[in-house]
């Protein structure tokens, strides 16, 4: 079974609406901010953390702003936050923090006991908050799952059947910063720019600095201040639906100029980002790999990590290494290609061989796309 989330734009309307979407965050927020106390407490006291079963008993009857089930999801992620984080610990990550604030507001998490989908209206109860009534304009891809309510948004997570699709051909794709996606079978190579990609991500960066700057003249909590945190808010959630817009277009060409495919991913590199420049550190890091992965895995028949070293500096013809820059030339044997055709070759070969061996060809016949352009007249131009 596999999961999408589905997210809805909405905002309440009337003014019993804003009371019962407020009462109910306010409540979410007291008892999110209840354990965090109480979490604290336990800990100095170096005493065991109780079980979920236990808070859920000690919630019982507390927060009568909120509908049972709510409730115990809280107190599960609560829980899970926990449990994560003294993973973590115990792994040596000593900077990873208990959750340690109290909101004034938190989003409410519903399941699928009592939220209830019926004639296209989602009704979410909150015990003695009231009900919230909102219309689902899209019909849901499989069962509904859980709810969140945020302010502005919906998300509905819906189970997904998992059909089973026979595997036609194996490709490697190697991701990158220009270069968002370069995918090979072995005879033709897709290259998908990444350059919208990565100007969103700079216009991001820049305008996040550039608004933190003028934060900082201001007082905390001051009206100007407060209307750069809403401008902030409202780049960063623009952006994010750029670039969520973007990588879904991008795995879409690639699902679709190899149907039925398997993919093996050069895994990205954490360690050589930290070694390179600042300026490169960022284009690696903010590339959003794990979102494209994970894409790719479901638009396809799987996607599959591989460890990418050196393999966009291997010749694949004799084996050479040889480090380039845009374009790839290989100083033994004289082969000349794009040096994302180069790595998406040889993450193919380590994909099926487990090793990188010279010997095999380049594929000549290479084609440029672009995310955001569609071959033909535009959806809805007609
Ligand atoms: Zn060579």
């Amino acid at each position: 079974m596999s999961y999408r989330t589905i997210e809805i734009h909405w905002m309440p309307r009337t003014a019993s609406e804003w009371r019962t979407f407020g009462a109910a965050c306010k409540e979410a927020a007291r008892l999110w901010g209840d354990l965090v106390e109480r979490h604290r407490r336990v800990r100095r006291r170096r005493l065991q953390w109780p079980s979920k079963g236990r808070w859920q008993q000690w919630a019982k009857g507390r927060y009568a702003g909120l509908s049972a089930q709510s409730t115990q999801q809280i107190i599960g992620e609560f829980c899970e936050a926990v449990h994560s984080t003294r993973q973590l610990r115990t792994k040596g990550h000593a900077e990873a923090r208990y959750p340690w604030q109290k909101p004034r507001y938190r989003d409410v998490v519903y399941t699928n006991q009592d939220a209830r989908l019926r004639a296209g209206r989602l009704t979410l109860p909150h015990g003695t908050s009231g009900r919230l009534c909102l219309p689902i304009p899209v019909p849901l891809p499989g069962r509904l799952m859980e709810v969140r309510l945020s302010l502005a948004a919906v998300r509905l997570v819906c189970e997904i059947p998992e059909v089973p699709t026979p595997q036609q051909c194996v490709i490697g794709v190697d991701l990158g910063g220009n270069t968002l996606l370069a995918a090979t079978d072995g005879a033709k190579v897709l290259l998908v720019s990444g350059r919208a990609a990565k100007a969103t991500i700079q216009y991001r960066n820049k305008r996040l600095a550039s608004c933190s700057h003028a934060q900082s003249t201001k007082t905390k909590g001051a009206r100007q201040w407060q209307r750069l945190q809403r401008r902030k808010a409202r780049m960063l959630a623009k952006t994010h639906r750029r670039l969520r817009d973007l990588t879904h277009k991008a795995t879409r060409k690639v699902a679709e100029a190899f149907p039925g495919a398997t993919c093996y991913v050069g895994k990205p590199f954490n360690d050589a980002a930290r070694h390179l420049r600042r300026r490169q550190a960022q284009q690696v890091s903010s590339a959003c790999n794990a979102r494209l992965i994970a894409q790719l895995d479901y638009k396809t028949c799987g996607a599959i990590a591989v460890d990418e070293h050196y393999t966009s500096q291997t010749c694949p013809v004799c084996g050479e290494r040889n480090k380039g820059r845009r374009l790839y030339r290989c100083r033994t044997c004289g082969q000349t290609a794009p040096r994302d055709v180069i790595g998406s070759v040889n993450i193919l070969h380590v994909g099926r061989h487990h090793v990188l061996v010279p010997g095999r060809s380049v594929p000549n016949a290479v084609q440029w796309v672009h995310p955001l352009k569609y071959p033909g007249p535009k959806p809805g131009s007609s």
